[in-house]
């Protein structure tokens, strides 16, 4: 194993150069060996890991980074964040030749700190491994976690909590502020590098484009509403959509105060901090299009030198989104009711679904295993659903107009909707039950269940029962 420090090698506009603050007792807790093993990492005790991945020794051919990056919060432009509390350690290439960033997040201060104190809670560590964990079983495109070391020492939130070093592993961490940064310094030779960088790693296609800059914009406007759609269709609130945390690999990144959605409502949010619903469940392809809008002003001196004609090409592209993420919706929502080929009609069915799902206060992901219930079995909808029965019938009959083999709908809705989410409730469970008691089976035994989440569950698991208060009074965090 030996890492490559591409982005480092960019130069000092991008980063700043240092190492990880050194832990007093480093403990491998959790320990991501298929990805390890994909990765190509060399086996070595528990204990060499630790201290790796604790940031206590620098892996072979490692130069760690902070990042640079700067970020709209809630709509207000920040010029200043970077990696304040994470390290770039370098990129891994796997067998097939593919770049993977190797981050540690909760490793010390940097020059991007300011206030904070550089490290993780343990509990905030955790959940970034479960979720984004299971949000790669989903299928759904995000970063994942390699590792969790403790690192026996105590962090100071509003009360004191065990602290943590997450592994993030990312196929790069180029943000939408990563590009605002420079733009925000006029810096548009930096622009161009990280355009270059960009289309290199993540979009080698475009690299004989006219227009590098705006072929860039068009590409991840299209990755970004893909990934945005696949959130929708799993019920993802992702909770901060703030520039910063807009990957320009369109990897679902940074799972601070992300939650699932229960009960179906587009104006679900349980982030403490979004008192204006910004960050709604539903409101998440606006805010997308808003973040692609504010990529398209940090490029617009590299797609035209005419600041117009630069404006009318970039304007062309954002105005596209609202239509584009449309068809993708829904042929989204077509499949997750057997429909492959979706006509027009069809999203008058789809949209009539979701408003008996709201206003019946249906649970979003039991209400499409019972709709394929209906396929297979032919049973009636137990009581609570009962509000579909009309809509049920129309559907079935759609199905048999369009001729659409019962089967081919059961295995197409199979495949796009989930058995298991990862439920807030259980979620909170687990990473309390390893807070308490410093063991991991309970969190192990929910990770095994997530890894499989189109399987049907056995009938004794628990972990798709919905939460007894509805997650009335369910609230998330950010970065703590
Ligand atoms: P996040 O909310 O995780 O997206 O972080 C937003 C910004 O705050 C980033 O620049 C982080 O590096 C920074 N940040 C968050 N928590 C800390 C911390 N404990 N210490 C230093 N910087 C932090
Ligand atoms: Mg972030
Ligand atoms: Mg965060």
């Amino acid at each position: 194993m030996q890492l490559s420090n591409q982005y480092a090698n960019l130069g000092e506009a991008f980063s700043q150069t240092i190492d990880p603050e050194s832990v007093a007792l480093p403990a491998l807790l959790l320990w991501n060996q298929p990805l390890a093993e994909y990765l190509g990492i060399d086996a070595t005790s528990p204990k060499q890991l630790a201290t790796y991945f604790a940031g206590n020794e620098r892996l072979p051919g490692s130069t760690p980074i902070a990042c640079a990056y700067s970020g709209h919060q809630f709509g207000h432009f920040n010029p200043q964040l970077g990696d304040g509390r994470a390290h770039l350690l370098g990129e891994l290439t796997d067998k097939q030749g593919n770049q993977w960033d190797l981050q540690l997040k909760g490793s010390g201060r940097t020059r991007f700190s300011r206030q904070g104190d550089g490290k993780c809670a343990l509990s905030p560590a955790l959940r970034e491994y479960l979720m984004s964990e299971a949000m790669f079983a989903l299928g759904v495109p995000t970063t994942r976690a390699l590792a969790v070391v403790t690192t026996g020492e105590q962090v100071f939130r509003e009360e004191t909590k065990p602290g943590a070093v997450v592994t993030r592993v990312a196929s790069s961490h180029l943000r939408v502020g990563t590009f605002q940064y420079f733009a925000a310094r006029q810096d548009h030779e930096a622009l161009s590098t990280l355009v270059d960088f960009a289309i290199a790693r993540h979009y080698p296609e475009l690299a004989d484009s006219k227009n590098r800059a705006l072929a860039l914009l068009d590409a991840v406007i299209d990755k970004q509403i893909t990934l945005i759609t696949h959130w929708l269709r799993v019920g993802f609130i992702h909770g901060v959509m703030n520039t910063d945390n807009t990957a320009i690999s369109g990897e679902t990144i940074d799972f601070g105060p992300c939650a699932m959605l229960g009960v179906y409502h587009p104006g679900t949010v349980y982030s403490s901090i979004d008192s204006q619903g910004r960050y709604a469940f539903g409101n998440q392809a606006t805010i997308c299009r808003w973040n692609m809008a504010r990529l398209a002003e940090t490029l617009l001196p590299l797609i035209d030198e005419d600041e117009e004609a630069a404006l009318a090409k970039a304007e062309a592209l954002i105005a596209n989104f609202a239509g584009k993420f449309e068809q993708a919706y829904l042929d989204m929502n077509a499949a997750k009711i057997g429909i492959t080929k979706r006509k027009a009609p069809d999203g008058d069915l789809i949209i009539e679904l979701l408003e008996l799902m709201q206003s019946h206060k249906l649970d979003y992901t039991q209400t499409y295993q019972v709709l394929a219930d209906t396929l297979s079995s032919g049973s009636p909808l137990p009581a609570e659903f009962e509000g579909l029965e009309e809509w049920v019938n129309k559907w079935h009959n759609t199905l048999q107009q369009r001729s659409i083999e019962t089967n081919d709908a059961m295995q197409l809705m199979a495949k796009t909707n989930p058995v298991v989410i990862p439920r807030n409730h259980h979620v909170e469970a687990v990473l309390q039950i390893v807070e308490l008691t410093g063991r991991t089976d309970a969190f192990d035994a929910f990770l095994e269940v997530l890894k499989q989440p189109y399987e049907t569950l056995p009938t004794t698991s628990n972990y798709q029962d919905t939460p007894a208060d509805g997650d009335q009074y369910y609230q998330t965090f950010c970065g703590t």
